[in-house]
């Protein structure tokens, strides 16, 4: 049986340095949203509030509005990363699967072996 790959990313933290509107400085901010602390930009002359993509991906996760993220959690000392039910279903994952993992620059790609 051919191994199943999954691909992660893990992305960039991207710093905003001039208000895209009338190009003053920006300072950073935390604003709140529905019990979620965001990290946003604040333009010093027009006042607008920017948010970095990753921000407003982290938002739309942490809100419950993608329904295929999963916080990463620990035990002892593992990451643990959860699959979602539907892609494991879809794939055929299951309990003593074996996931063998290679680190690929930002990415780690996971080989899950059935048994
Ligand atoms: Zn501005």
């Amino acid at each position: 049986m051919e191994p199943i790959l999954i691909e992660m990313e893990k992305t960039k933290q991207i710093e905003l340095k001039s208000c895209p509107i009338c190009k003053s400085a920006l300072k950073k901010v935390e604003i709140e949203r529905k019990g979620i602390v965001l990290n946003g930009y604040k333009c010093s002359k027009c006042n607008e509030i920017f948010f970095p993509s990753d921000e407003v991906f982290k938002y739309e996760i942490l809100s419950g509005k993608r329904k295929m993220a999963r916080k990463i959690g620990k035990v002892g000392h593992s990451i643990v990363i959860r699959i979602p039910n539907t892609i494991a279903k879809e794939l055929g994952i299951g309990k003593g699967d074996v996931a063998y993992f290679e680190k690929r620059g930002n990415e780690i790609k996971i080989r899950i072996i059935s048994e």
